[in-house]
């Protein structure tokens, strides 16, 4: 029995989320899965009715679970940020999620590409460090002293900075960290994926050539594990990477990034699959807590028009599967997804008249045949 905790959230969260949701229950008919959902109001109805983000009884709820699964957050009425800061991103600093995992591949005819060869990355991207640590500033006129301090559960780490400058200017900064104990963390993990997956080769993508301190540190500790374990290492950099994952993404298996290109390269990812609503990601502790979700986010200008596409929610739900030791299931959901497709059962965003329900349905229907 797994414990899953149910975030619906905000927008087409809730829409596509219960399609994932009717996909685990014909799972659950027609298999050994058995899993305990506890659903939980966390997003922009609660915020706009109490001002709670994400509340410590949450954090207790969700720290007595197997894993959670996540629709979507935003809300046209909350500024930017305030829901993804206190929420998504609150979430994943409190459960130390360090990698975020993109699987990437091609499904049928619709991918943005012309001469489409098929393809299957998997995308793992550091999920804490790097330059998505909070650590800016700014010294007015050029001169002053910044503290800064970083917070993790490997370290607390502070930094001063003097600036004493030759002309009165403004000057921004925001400072990119790696640790040896948070890339080594992540490169264990990058490494069990690709023995997993059955390859030994993994593409590297980094900034070497320029920023020499930050991924010197980053290259030399993938070289360090890799040869203790065999695992070929080709490394890349992210300008090349985005060309090439273009010109022939085909030519990828497994992908390691640095936090801030990740975010880059998967959406550029999930764009040559076709379409938004066809990706999912997972946020994962491989021993904490792990939240997947859906890469779309709330999409409120589709929000109650039965058009959102399910399949990025409930590929969601397969890599919770895969996560918890059910690949077997996992694979099903994937083949659930090929047979709707190619049986043309598809949103607008797709180029179909089906609605949202209509989707899980067929996925449904395929899993309670096979
Ligand atoms: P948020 O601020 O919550 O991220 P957003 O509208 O800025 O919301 P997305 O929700 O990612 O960003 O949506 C971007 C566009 O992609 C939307 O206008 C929507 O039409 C489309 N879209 C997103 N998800 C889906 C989906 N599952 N099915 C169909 N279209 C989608």
């Amino acid at each position: 029995m797994f414990k899953v905790a149910v975030i619906p959230g905000d927008g087409i969260g809730p829409e596509v989320i219960s399609e994932g949701l009717k996909v685990l229950d014909a799972l659950e008919e027609t298999s050994s899965l058995s899993t305990q959902r506890t659903m939980l109001e966390i997003g922009a109805s609660r915020y706009l009715r109490t001002g709670e983000l994400l509340t410590e009884d949450d954090v207790d709820t969700l720290a007595r679970q197997d894993a959670i699964y996540f629709g979507a957050i935003g809300d046209l009425r909350i500024p930017t940020g305030v829901l993804e800061k206190g929420i998504l991103l609150a979430m994943r600093a409190r459960f130390d999620q360090y990698v975020n995992l993109r699987p990437i591949r091609s499904w049928q005819n619709f991918s943005r590409l012309k001469n489409e060869a098929p393809f299957n990355i998997t995308f793992m991207r550091e999920n804490t460090e790097d330059f998505y640590m909070g650590t800016g500033g700014t010294f007015r006129g050029g001169k002053g002293k910044v503290s800064l301090r970083v917070k993790r559960s490997l370290y607390d780490l502070g930094i001063e900075m003097h600036a004493s400058s030759s002309v009165p200017d403004d000057f921004a900064f925001e400072v990119g960290i790696h640790s040896r104990r948070g890339v080594e963390r992540f490169v264990d993990f990058v490494v069990r994926q690709v023995n997993q997956a059955g390859l030994n080769k993994v593409t590297v993508v980094d900034k070497a050539n320029v920023c020499t301190d930050l991924y010197g540190l980053w290259r030399e500790i993938f070289m360090e594990k890799s040869e203790r374990v065999g695992v070929e290492l080709e490394f890349i950099f992210v300008d090349a990477m985005a060309m090439s994952l273009v010109r022939n993404p085909d030519r990828f298996g497994s992908v390691a990034t640095p936090n801030m290109f990740g975010d880059i390269l998967t959406d550029l990812g999930a764009e040559l699959q076709g379409s938004l609503g066809l990706s999912a990601s997972g946020n994962i502790n491989p021993s904490g807590i792990s939240m997947f979700e859906p890469i779309h986010g709330s999409a409120p200008d589709i929000a109650g028009t039965k058009r959102a596409n399910p399949f990025g929610a409930i590929l969601a739900a397969k890599l919770m599967l895969d996560h918890l030791g059910r690949a077997d299931l996992g694979m099903r959901i994937e083949r659930g997804v090929e047979d709707a497709m190619g049986k043309g059962i598809l949103t607008p965003d797709l180029g179909g008249s089906s609605t949202t329900s209509e989707v899980g349905d067929a996925v449904v229907q395929y899993l309670s045949r096979v």
